[in-house]
């Protein structure tokens, strides 16, 4: 019935089917000196050895260098400008709400799973949060018995209807995590082991959450145990003959001052000064549902402003500004980060490494956070690993990579 060696094309890339199982995770928030500090350690000694005989590239991530985004530009192969998703929160220019972006209404391309879904593979994808299931897992027949997508922050109200499988907390055998947990990653990469075992799908994606590295600078203790522990997952998803594939969504980086406060441009605040109150509206796209370690508090602006305010003009003024790295039209903007214009306001404003953009000091509840600032948004999170555990053959154009280049890599050119 199905033909599973022709190839598959979607959204204008062609991916061969995979000979191994392939499993392509995108640890959430992993700055390249996660894994390269926890391997000088000694502490991921699969990994280490994977390297050695795999590919260890790096690769820019899309901006805003945000969770949404990249998850979806790495299952689609495309950038926002087309699957659409450009932050975790947009201004929606139907309804001139500040709205979510979870909504797969959003979502304007294809999933590579599901096109092989749809060309008779078996596919599962296992989210940290449930905030990426839907998106990730959108446009899957569940009822198939070929589709299996479920959070671990959901896992005890999974059913076949809506995620493909049932009782995914008696697989695993490990407790329900909090939210705000390593545990949460954890309880997906076992619950990955476990489908490997039991229906080794022929893809699989896991997507973790950055609650770690928000809180743990490469190299600490904190970040060490939690890249241990994937190590252990790891190497038991290869031992059990799965090609693996890892990237990060984006980076990370300390953004606080000598006294451990947070180091923060209020744009709308300096904004409302320039021009008058009610004016502009800044928009922070990394704004979602669980800000606790972060606060709401990235590295990426948008800023809609009246027809009357002078765009090119406030565009060179925020640029002078110490603590921006570059303040760019939308038109600039969407080029240079191929973004779909109509979701961006007039400006996009992109901060320095160590410097965060907020709106107004009262607008970010700063009370859960308990360690010094470290998020990301920004051009200085863009480096990301690319790592495959098999070599990447020879003649395959190494340009600029992208961490979205992933499957194409996986199932295109490596050598297994
Ligand atoms: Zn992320």
């Amino acid at each position: 019935m199905y033909n599973k060696t022709a190839p598959i094309e979607v959204n204008g890339r062609t991916y061969a089917w995979p000979e191994k199982p392939l499993v392509v995770i995108c640890v959430d928030g992993s700055q390249p000196a996660y894994i390269e500090e926890a391997i000088k350690a000694g502490v991921m000694p699969f990994t280490a050895k994977m390297l050695a005989n795999g590919a260890d590239l790096r690769a820019d991530c899309v901006i805003p260098s945000f969770t949404n985004p990249n998850n979806l530009s790495i299952v689609t192969g495309r950038p926002p400008a087309v699957h659409g998703i450009c932050g975790n929160f947009i201004l929606d220019p139907d309804t001139g709400e500040e709205v979510m972006m979870n909504d797969p209404k959003y979502l304007r391309a294809d999933t590579i799973m599901k096109a092989f879904h749809n060309a008779g593979a078996s596919v599962a994808v296992v989210t940290a949060k449930d905030k990426l299931r839907t998106l990730l897992g959108h446009g899957l027949d569940f009822t198939s018995g070929r589709a299996i997508s479920f959070s671990s922050e959901k896992s005890d109200q999974v059913s076949l209807k809506q995620n493909g499988i049932e009782d995914v907390l008696s697989m695993v055998g490990l407790p329900l995590p909090s939210v705000y947990s390593a545990d949460l990653s954890e309880f997906l990469f076992a619950a990955g082991v476990k489908l490997l075992e039991s229906r080794r799908p022929d893809l699989m994606y896991l997507s973790t959450t950055d609650y770690v590295q928000h809180k743990y600078a490469p190299g600490s203790d904190g970040a060490n145990s939690f890249y241990a522990m994937m190590d252990g997952y790891w190497a038991k998803l290869s031992e059990l003959g799965a090609t693996l594939a890892i990237t990060a969504d984006h980076g990370m980086n300390a953004k606080h001052l000598d006294d451990s406060q947070p180091n923060v441009i209020y744009l709308q605040d300096i904004l409302d000064d320039w021009l008058d109150e009610d004016v502009t509206r800044v928009i922070l796209p990394i704004t979602d549902p669980y800000v606790v370690h972060h606060g709401a508090l990235g590295g990426y602006a948008t800023v809609y402003l009246p027809e009357s305010v002078d765009c090119d003009d406030l565009c060179t003024k925020i640029a002078t500004m110490d603590g921006i790295e570059v303040a760019l039209t939308n038109a600039q903007a969407c080029e240079r980060f191929e973004l779909p214009p109509e979701l961006v306001g007039d400006l996009v404003i992109v901060s320095t490494s160590n410097t965060a953009l907020g709106t107004s000091p009262d607008r970010h509840d700063l009370s859960g956070l308990n360690e010094p600032l470290r998020s990301h948004g920004g051009i200085s999170e863009q480096t990301v690993p690319l790592l495959f555990s098999a070599p990447v053959s020879a003649g395959h154009d190494q340009g600029r990579l992208r961490n979205f280049d992933i499957f194409n890599i996986a199932l295109n050119h490596l050598q297994i």
